[in-house]
């Protein structure tokens, strides 16, 4: 049996496959073997080997590197990205039939622990809240820059997420435009009554598609789940972005990721995953998403072709394994 589904509000269609349904053991893999450390760029010692570090915390401080002086015992330190996509530089867009906008932008690298070999998962919950601190920061300082639309958020963890770096890391790129994908979808909840991702809350916090809830946030497996064992985890109360989180719901997000992230590792050995935050800076409407799922296959020309994607682990059962505790 399969089924072709799609969210009520969003043109985001998967394929439920489960005559090819998997169990979590079916998918484990195992940790990657540690590099040595002694050429690690990221790693505490090493700061003169990437650029200088816009924003660095270090015991309640923010700083920054200088020419002169590089911080050392810091917890967190952003840099600029050495093989930035977007150049820094501003050009205005160029018609000539097809339209031309030149890479625009900032790319940023969180480095989430001076420590190597770290995983998100055990992280304390000081660090863990540090480092919601340090995103929504990060997002309100791209967004005050001219010229910026959206800021994407994401992390990319292990090497078939597309890390190149195991040291941990997130990163972030601040764009010129709003991506045609929240485009669309703003365009969707502005065309409907009430916010349709509260209305998901409240329906499927009763479902079998909940996994856990915390003080502010809860996790769920959406309904057209793309992946096996994706999870969304939402504010239970309506804001549009994560710069309007209040300290208190950064420690309660934080709790919720590290949740989802120790039980992929129960389920699943070590596997690489990907997440990334959905929000408007500046439009009430839009609610605040966070999106992780374990990458346990690859898209491949079928999803290319339709952006349809096969999913063989219902949501209802990834909820299950999930919520198991
Ligand atoms: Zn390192
Ligand atoms: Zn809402």
């Amino acid at each position: 049996m399969s089924e072709i589904r799609k969210h009520y509000f969003l043109d985001e269609y998967c394929i439920i496959a489960t005559e090819r349904s998997k169990r979590p053991s079916d998918f484990v893999s195992k940790k990657l073997e540690k590099s040595s450390v002694t050429d690690c760029v990221f790693c505490a010692g090493n700061e003169g080997k990437t650029p200088p570090a816009t924003a660095v915390y270090k015991k309640g401080d923010i700083l920054k590197d200088t020419k002169k002086e590089l911080v050392e015992g810091w917890e967190v330190r952003c840099i600029p990205n050495l093989y930035p996509a977007v150049s820094n530089e501003f050009a205005k867009p160029v018609l000539s039939g097809w339209e031309v906008q030149e890479g625009f932008g900032f790319h940023e690298v969180i480095v989430e622990s001076p420590t190597h070999g770290r995983t998100l998962s055990s992280f304390s919950d000081n660090e863990i809240e540090l480092l919601m601190q340090v995103y929504r920061d990060r997002l309100y300082y791209y967004h005050s820059k001219k010229n910026i639309q959206y800021v994407s958020l994401f992390k990319n963890w292990g090497e078939c997420a597309g890390a190149s770096l195991e040291h941990i890391h997130s990163q972030l790129i601040a764009l010129p435009i709003l991506p045609p994908v929240l485009k669309r979808e703003q365009a969707a909840i502005h065309a409907v009554d009430g916010c349709p991702y509260c209305h998901m809350i409240e329906k499927e916090t009763k479902s079998e598609r909940m996994v856990r809830e915390n003080k502010d946030f809860v996790a769920i497996a959406p309904y057209a789940s793309r992946y096996p064992f994706e999870v969304w985890i939402l504010p239970k109360h309506h804001v549009n972005h994560l710069t309007n989180c209040t300290a208190e719901m950064l420690r309660s997000l934080g709790e919720m990721i590290r949740f989802v992230l120790l039980k992929y590792e129960d389920l699943l050995g070590f596997p690489s995953y990907n997440y990334m935050f959905y929000g408007i800076f500046g439009d009430d409407s839009y609610h605040l998403n966070m999106r992780c799922h374990p990458i346990l296959s690859t898209p491949a020309g079928f999803e290319k072709n339709t952006d349809i994607y096969i999913n063989t682990v219902t949501p209802e059962d990834a909820a299950l394994y999930l919520k198991f505790e």
